[in-house]
């Protein structure tokens, strides 16, 4: 009626259970509290990746530190790390009856270690591929592991979740399970020095997407949530072009990765609605097209918020406001400033943010729709309602 302020209903906070189990240790030099984390008759594998801590001595310097322990090593573990691969560590882990493992590098090898961890257990009956396709369901025990993080980018290193690539048939797909939480993580940001600018860049992206996934959906009355998810949103877009041009700024660094590890360990996702339909969408162009993560993240997420941009107004405007401090103009004129704001930032970062950016001839959207559907990605989005349809038109609109 006029006159009556109009009173709109914001829905409440979910009911959530949190449990981080994980240990952190943080700072300059953590990797000395190594040896304390592991039990001390533990026969240790240690995991790593294409050879970066090898290079960078850190490898050598564990090594050192652990000398006397039972230990064992498995290199090689690649970016998106490949079930082919992966099988080697699982075949090696139950022939030593390894009972820890420590993944030394970035979310590949700490995913790839969580698979390992997972499949080591499994029924020897099955293929541990059957983990990925039944999303971590029927995991039931893991070798317990601890990390040593190299990337601040995914979360992996106090979440319970891990992607996983199969090359043979094309698929990248996730499970979770709370066996493959890290018992501990190392978090020392001077081990981020020696980052290539690409992988800053990664890493920042990817981060700062896991925030919005869980951030930018519908409003609930979650204060707590959206002020954390903000100041992560704030931290990574002032400090991730700072690490492009001082790579051995540590407060940079310290701060860069704090933010990647809050980003995605439950605590702004706690009893709030989720989108990932960025990640669904991405990991089907990283199996197809091979670019990386983050990458693909760049290239759907502005053309994702373009086509949700009815459903997530609300949220879109306070994202605007709160995030970018865009507070004059329309309320679409606010939100097209957000979304170009996002482009600019990932752009600034050096990530491309539209498909035919990347050298390829042509994207093949059949084929990613295709697996789409293949996976049961039907229906995505905090609503559900990113049919395959629509997944089309976001593909088409991110070329
Ligand atoms: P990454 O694939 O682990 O590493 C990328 C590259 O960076 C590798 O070539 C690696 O070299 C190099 N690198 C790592 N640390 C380095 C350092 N300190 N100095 C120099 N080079 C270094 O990258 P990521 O972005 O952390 O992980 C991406 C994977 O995580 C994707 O498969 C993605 O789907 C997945 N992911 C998982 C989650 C989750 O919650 N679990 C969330 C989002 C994404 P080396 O191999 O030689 O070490
Ligand atoms: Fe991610």
């Amino acid at each position: 009626r006029p006159g009556r302020p109009v009173i709109m209903k914001v829905i409440a906070m979910h009911n959530f259970t949190l449990h981080t189990p994980t240990k952190v240790l943080f700072g300059k030099g953590q990797v000395a509290q190594l040896r304390e984390q592991l039990p001390s008759d533990a026969r240790i594998l240690i995991t790593y990746g294409g050879g970066s801590v090898v290079r960078s001595g850190l490898l050598a310097q564990i090594k050192q530190d652990l000398a006397g322990m039972s230990l064992f090593e498995f290199g090689g573990i690649e970016p998106n790390p490949t079930y082919e691969t992966l099988m080697g560590a699982v075949e090696l882990a139950r022939a030593e009856k390894i009972d820890f493992l420590l993944a030394v590098g970035g979310g590949s090898v700490l995913d790839g270690t969580k698979f390992i961890a997972a499949a080591a257990h499994y029924d020897l009956a099955k293929d541990p591929w059957h983990i990925l396709e039944t999303v971590g369901g029927d995991v039931a025990s893991a070798i317990p592991l601890g990390a040593v993080l190299t990337l601040p980018a995914t979360g992996s290193e106090m979440n319970m979740g891990a992607v996983i690539t199969r090359k043979s048939s094309g698929d990248k797909q996730h499970f979770f399970s709370p066996f493959v939480m890290p018992r501990f993580a190392v978090l020392d940001p001077v081990l981020t020095y020696t980052l290539p600018a690409r992988q800053v860049a990664n890493g920042v992206v990817d981060a700062f997407i896991h925030t919005l996934e869980q951030y930018l959906t519908y409003p609930v009355n979650a204060k707590v949530q959206d002020r954390f998810a903000e100041g992560l949103l704030q931290t990574l877009a002032e400090e991730g072009p700072k690490a492009l041009v001082e790579p051995e700024n540590y407060d940079v660094r310290a701060n860069i990765m704090w933010s990647a590890t809050m980003a995605l360990n439950g605590l702004i996702g706690a009893g709030v609605p989720q989108d990932w339909a960025t990640h669904m969408l991405g990991h089907e162009i990283t199996a197809l097209h091979g670019l990386d993560h983050a990458q693909t993240l760049a290239v759907v997420l502005p053309a994702l918020l373009q086509a949700k941009r009815a459903q997530k107004h609300a949220k879109l405007l306070q994202y605007a406001e709160r995030v970018w401090d865009l507070r004059s103009g329309s309320e679409e004129e606010r939100i097209d400033g957000a979304i170009a704001a996002t482009r600019d930032f990932f752009e600034r970062m050096g990530i491309k943010t539209r498909l035919r950016d990347y050298g390829l001839a042509d994207a093949n959207i059949d084929t990613l729709v295709a697996k789409l559907a293949e996976h049961g990605m039907t229906s995505l989005g905090e609503h559900g309602d990113i049919d395959l349809a629509q997944s089309r038109h976001i593909y088409e609109a991110a070329w």
